[in-house]
């Protein structure tokens, strides 16, 4: 992008918005009246816009569908009693998708755009941030491949977009998980830290063989023994053992480095508890159980926040928990959740204003 970017900015005349009930939506049902657009060609960022939400249109042969270069994020936006609007850790997000980006071959967004032009597109779209308990704006970033070209090669034009989606709270039942014993969803040298579309298309599968046994959702393991723990569904996980915190490390790149999660680390760090972040082994968490020493095992994610889980199995093993009892991973989510509605400070410079 050379020089100053200009962001063009063409307003509906036909708003959405006094149509809408903006409490309890499901997530990821409704859209704000706007989006943002750019198109990347010639080796740079050319037009940069802000439209009504629409439809997009595309040929057949695009690559993004034949070949999978498309990558995404998710992150949350709330508004506070007097009508300002703030985004949870942007940064970190504009970070991580373009470590996507570069693991994808796609070229990298830059911050104009990424975040100068989300902060500009919510401005637009304020008033659809429902500012009560529970509920966010939630912002979705997606770029994708968009050569109409078969032949195999990394796309040389892409596509840019945020849509915005306001939601309610995420209500999560407790969790039956199965440990997965034949399907993995990342290897070393693979993909599994990049936020990329197929990473998903690979999950489904698995989650729903598992749903068929009554199971919500899989926690994953490693590709050579299954036995190394990894995320549940697509969050990360944790369990508290001995009023410890583990999750797994992150060096072998299998593991994506959720936000949610470093914030989790960071609360549970304020709160006195301590975190572990190492390698976990299936034979450990058996041996806890055994013990009594596992007190709770939860997912950490943008969507839900903190999603408790109240069973594994593993090998036909049952190990069984009481969310009710939980006490660290309420509390940790209540520290997050004041920080983002602004009922307590903001500290760690985690919420980025919206002008
Ligand atoms: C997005 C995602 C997470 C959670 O990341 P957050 O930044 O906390 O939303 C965890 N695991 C996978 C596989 C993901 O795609």
């Amino acid at each position: 992008m050379t020089g100053v970017m200009e962001i063009s900015v063409t307003r509906t005349n036909n708003s959405r918005l006094a149509s809408t009930k903006l409490e309890n939506i499901p997530f990821g049902s409704v859209y704000t009246d706007h989006m943002l657009e750019a198109r990347y060609e010639d080796g740079e960022w050319k037009t940069v816009e802000i439209k009504p939400y629409q439809a997009i249109s595309m040929q057949p042969s695009m690559a993004a569908l034949h070949y999978g270069q498309a990558i995404f994020e998710g992150i949350k936006a709330y508004r506070n009693d007097k009508g300002d609007a703030f985004i949870f850790r942007p940064y970190d997000n504009f970070k991580r998708f373009n470590q996507s980006a570069a693991r994808m071959n796609m070229p990298e967004v830059p911050e104009e755009i990424f975040i100068d032009g989300m902060k500009q597109l919510i401005s637009i779209d304020k008033d659809w941030i429902p500012a009560m308990k529970d509920h966010s704006l939630y912002i979705r970033p997606v770029m994708f491949a968009s050569d109409e070209a078969l032949g195999v090669r990394p796309s040389r034009t892409y596509r840019f977009f945020i849509i915005l989606s306001p939601t309610g709270p995420y209500f999560v039942n407790p969790m039956r998980i199965l440990v997965e014993q034949k399907y993995t969803r990342a290897a070393p040298g693979g993909v599994g830290f990049a936020k990329n579309a197929g990473n998903y298309g690979g999950s489904m599968l698995a989650a729903t063989l598992a749903q068929k046994q009554g199971f919500d959702q899989v926690l994953w393991t490693d590709t050579i023994e299954h036995k190394w723990l990894q995320e549940v569904g697509m969050m990360n996980v944790f369990f508290v053992i001995d009023g410890k915190a583990v999750t797994p490390s992150l060096e072998e790149g299998t593991i994506l480095e959720g936000v949610t999660r470093d914030s989790v680390i960071k609360g549970l760090n304020e709160m006195g508890v301590a975190v572990d972040e190492r390698r976990i082994h299936i034979d450990e968490i058996v041996d806890a159980y055994k013990t009594g020493k596992i007190t709770e095992v939860f997912g950490t994610g943008t969507a839900a926040v903190i999603a408790p889980v109240k069973e594994l199995s593993y090998n036909g093993f049952s190990m069984t928990f009481d969310p009710e009892q939980y006490k660290i991973s309420p509390a940790v989510k209540q520290w997050l959740g004041d920080i983002r509605e602004a009922r307590s400070a903001d500290n760690h410079g985690w919420m980025v204003q919206v002008p």
